[in-house]
């Protein structure tokens, strides 16, 4: 076995990372990866790959990108808190942030890419609401590794580059929404030669977040008391737990961080069913009408339907067990945390960043943080508006567009065209 074996939370099987993301015997439960180097050992190497060893591959795409974290003094002022800090991922290089693609799902991306071009030449296929597509875009060719990613139409205008166009990316539209984005990856990494690339449930996400954390925890010269992340999957949240945990069996004193998970509203099925004390989201109760909930949210990269809330080592177990708490932010809510977080640390944020900043101010009037308490806030997206200060950023076609009518033939011949499957 290589650095570490994947382990299904249900049973207890310990396997070969073989590129799988769900247990053999059938279970429902996450995968979690289990690091042979219990200790966190820093390797010299840039960005996040310092933190190679809790990563599931084992050489480094050639990127310095990593998520950063600093102790806030505008926004602590404005809110009141002594220890505040912001982990930040995205594009702020005057601060270090040089995740060109300005979200935290560059960390997600680098990691599954190593992960996955290590052990196949298969194509990867995922969907997304647009942040997902737009790291893969940028990091496909660095990777060498082929990707095909499937967006909305109404968020297609979120696929760009900062310079090259990526030979090794192929963008799909769909109409509709996140949903029907969801439904053709499925289909399409049925075909030969791709491969689903698996989301929430590829343990390459997680532990590519979990290096945000890694780094943070650094920083602070310990764990936080609170972390603050707005979720659509939970992926980021779910990270943050596994590398907290890791860290403490390695030694590190402490305790897991509480985590405040915050859905942007009328979006939010988790918050619903955790408030209602249920392990279940049930749809008629907790997202009665999902595509208007998605034409109303803000922050509609957030609009995920089937999160990994149940299952064993989803998010319920984890607000659980991290003695957490769900919160639902309004758009109103979300624009001016916008405003005030702009203002107090000079950056623009992505819209779910904002949805988190909102659900700190909700904590601290509702007493949930005392003044002094170590708090990890994660704008898990931004610089936006600085990237195109020093890029001119390219933004990508689809090479087609998805619709009731299309046939998965017509996306195999385009498959075909791009050589898959390889002959
Ligand atoms: C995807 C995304 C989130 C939500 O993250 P999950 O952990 O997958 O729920 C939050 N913020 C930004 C900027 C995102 O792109
Ligand atoms: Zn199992």
């Amino acid at each position: 076995m290589g650095s570490h074996s994947l382990l299904c939370l249900e049973c207890d099987l310990r396997m070969e990372d073989r590129l799988q993301n769900r247990c053999p015997r059938g279970h429902d439960a996450l995968l979690r990866s289990e690091y042979h180097e219990r200790n966190l050992r820093v390797r010299d190497l840039p960005g996040m790959w310092k933190f190679m060893e809790w990563l599931p591959c084992s050489s480094p795409l050639p990127t310095e990108g990593e998520a950063l974290t600093y102790r806030s003094e505008g926004l602590a002022r404005e809110v009141g808190l002594r220890n505040l800090y912001i982990s930040f991922s995205g594009y702020w290089p005057e601060r270090g942030g040089k995740l060109l693609s300005c979200s935290f799902k560059e960390l997600e991306a680098s990691s599954v890419l190593g992960r996955t071009r290590e052990r196949t030449d298969k194509v990867l296929v995922l969907a997304s609401a647009g942040n997902t597509a737009r790291a893969f875009a940028l990091l496909s060719d660095k990777a060498s590794a082929r990707v095909v990613a499937v967006v909305p139409r109404p968020y297609l205008s979120r696929i760009w580059v900062p310079e090259e166009k990526p030979s090794n990316f192929l963008l799909l539209g769909v109409e509709g929404g996140y949903q029907e984005a969801i439904q053709w990856a499925e289909r399409i990494s049925g075909l030969e030669g791709t491969v689903a690339e698996g989301g929430a449930r590829n343990v390459g996400r997680r532990d590519g977040i979990g290096t945000l954390l890694l780094g943070a925890a650094l920083q602070m010269g310990r764990l936080p008391h609170h972390y603050f992340q707005a979720v659509g999957s939970g992926v980021g949240a779910l990270a943050v737990l596994e590398a907290s945990l890791r860290l403490l069996a390695g030694g590190l004193g402490g305790r897991l961080p509480r985590l405040h998970l915050s859905q942007n509203l009328p979006f939010a099925p988790m918050f619903h069913a955790w408030r209602e004390g249920r392990k279940r989201i049930v749809p008629e109760l907790d997202l009665p009408s999902p595509e208007r909930a998605e034409r109303e949210m803000y922050a509609n990269i957030l609009s995920n339907r089937s999160p990994p809330y149940s299952p064993r080592g989803g998010v319920y177990e984890a607000l659980q067990e991290s003695g957490g708490r769900m919160y639902g932010v309004s758009n109103r809510e979300a624009l001016e945390a916008e405003k005030l977080v702009r203002e107090a640390e000079g950056i623009d944020v992505d819209p779910a960043a904002s949805v988190a900043v909102a659900s700190l101010l909700q904590a601290i009037e509702g007493g949930e943080v005392r003044e002094e308490e170590v708090v990890l806030l994660n704008l898990s997206g931004g610089g936006y508006e600085r990237v195109r200060e020093d890029f001119s950023p390219l933004t990508l076609e689809p090479s087609m567009v998805l619709g009731r009518d299309t046939s998965l033939e017509e996306v195999e011949e385009i498959l075909k065209g791009w050589g898959v499957p390889a002959r």
